[in-house]
């Protein structure tokens, strides 16, 4: 087993990997900024050290810093969790060449699905269903452009092929707005990525959001975890997700998770993943592989329980994974709703501190939070506080204790999107199931 690792991030996902590496007897480093000294997983962590001021630039994206706390330590890996160094390249190259395990896939597989369009056809190449699109880089031809538009169909959307985090997309309806979006999109994704590749994808009007969790060892085993239902979204960000997909028959989960574990296996996955498809009249249509543990990673622990961190963690130490498919049995229905805090109608990010934290209870709810009375949010960071998972035996089981758990739930001092929560579980289309990715804003815009 690995003796003692690094957790390079902050928040529930640090605390979250801590919880997993006490369970299997690892020794952890919590690496933290100035203002994170009072973290909740800094306390419980066996050494901590702090590698820079607030900005994230200056200390959770420094990777000299990160490495440099795993030398002082003696850590033997580096746990990344998701957002900051988790999916980048030169990160795990870095710490690989440094002589640490980087808990995740090689550095290869990084880059190959960092890039989009590098995704893309590696993904066409395993079989994997695309979204029609360009498939290539757009070049400052507008006639080639233009005729790939009229090729695809409008509506159509420019992507950043190095963008994440919702960022670095553009939805053109109509010919005359084409260059310019195309321009502008170059712009930002120079500005934000490094990289002003874009290319084209047909828009897709009424689509699901629907994701498959693997895992996979270096032994060349991998496993499908079933899907989630990401589809309530603001922004391209997640809000409300869930396990199973409403409507999804096991015969489609089967094909389909058969399909990216045999993907995972034609580009040599190691680690926890997620393949991530736009799902429309029956068909999946690929858009991009998280090559981390996501978010949502709750909901499919408590379907199958299977402790996702604690596989990535025995698969960085090179164990091989000890179930097999027909072992991963689900079992119910789990949400998760992401409680940020932020104004739930302006949605303008509310840092500060929080007076009082009730955290709800009860069977079937599980909080992934690092909140506690008194804690500071501070303004440097994503505005994810808490996420509140709630499983039962059936969807209406599950949706009736996050409704109950909702009510519960207290966080005093400053705002955050839980009335937005409580609307949304009671919300007439999202409890039938099935609502498509643009239900959420367009639901906001009647508001
Ligand atoms: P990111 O890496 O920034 O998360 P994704 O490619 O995963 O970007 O897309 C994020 C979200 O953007 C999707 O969940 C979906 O809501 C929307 N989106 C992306 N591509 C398309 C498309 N071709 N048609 C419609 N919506 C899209």
């Amino acid at each position: 087993m690995l003796s003692k690792i690094v957790i390079a991030n902050r928040g529930e996902i640090a605390l979250r990997v801590l919880r997993a590496c006490r369970e299997l007897g690892i020794r952890t480093v919590a690496v933290h900024s100035t203002v994170d000294r009072d973290l909740k997983h800094v306390r419980l962590a066996d050494e901590s050290v702090c590698i820079g001021p607030p900005q994230p630039g200056l200390s959770y994206l420094n990777i000299p810093a990160v490495i440099s706390a795993a030398e002082v330590t003696d850590a033997v890996a580096i746990h990344p969790g998701y957002g900051f160094l988790s999916e980048n390249a030169d990160f795990a190259e870095r710490v690989e060449e440094s002589g640490f395990i980087f808990i995740g896939p090689r550095s290869e597989t990084i880059r190959l699905m960092g890039d989009k369009l590098s995704a893309i056809s590696a993904m066409k190449k395993a079989g994997i269903p695309c979204v029609p699109g360009s498939g290539k880089p757009l070049s400052d031809d507008m006639h080639e452009n233009i005729r790939i538009a009229r090729d695809i169909g409008y509506p159509v959307i420019i992507k950043a092929s190095g963008g994440g985090g919702g960022r670095g997309m553009r939805v053109v309806h109509a010919e005359a707005a084409l260059k310019n979006a195309i321009q502008l999109t170059k712009t930002e994704a120079l500005a934000a990525f490094q990289n002003d590749a874009v290319y084209m994808e047909k828009f897709l009007e009424h689509p699901r959001h629907i994701e498959f969790q693997v895992i996979a060892d270096e032994q060349g085993h991998c496993l499908h975890l079933g899907e989630r239902d990401c589809s309530m979204q603001r922004r391209h960000q997640k809000v409300i997700e869930e396990s199973p997909a409403p409507g999804i028959t096991p015969e489609v989960r089967e094909r389909m998770g058969q399909r990216c574990v045999e993907a995972c296996q034609a580009i040599g996955y190691r680690g926890a993943g997620t393949f991530e498809f736009l799902y429309e009249n029956g068909e999946f249509y690929f858009i991009e592989m998280n090559t981390r543990v996501q978010v949502e990673h709750p909901v499919t622990e408590m379907v199958t329980g299977i402790d996702i961190v604690r596989e990535q963690l025995l698969i960085a130490a090179g164990q091989p994974l000890s179930i097999r498919q027909e072992d991963v049995v689900l079992r119910g229905h789990a949400i998760e709703c992401r409680v940020n805090a932020e104004d739930p109608k302006t949605f303008r990010p509310s840092p500060g501190r929080i007076n009082i934290f009730h955290a709800p209870g009860g069977p079937g709810i599980r909080i992934d939070s690092h909140l506690y009375d008194g804690y500071v949010v501070p303004p440097y960071y994503d505005s994810l506080i808490a996420k509140v998972i709630a499983h039962g035996t059936t969807r209406g089981a599950a949706l009736a204790r996050m409704t109950t758990a909702l009510d519960e739930i207290v966080v005093d001092g400053i705002s955050t999107n839980v009335p937005l929560h409580r609307d949304l579980i009671r919300d007439a289309a999202f409890m039938a199931g099935g609502t498509d990715i643009h239900y959420l804003e367009r639901k906001l815009a009647l508001d």
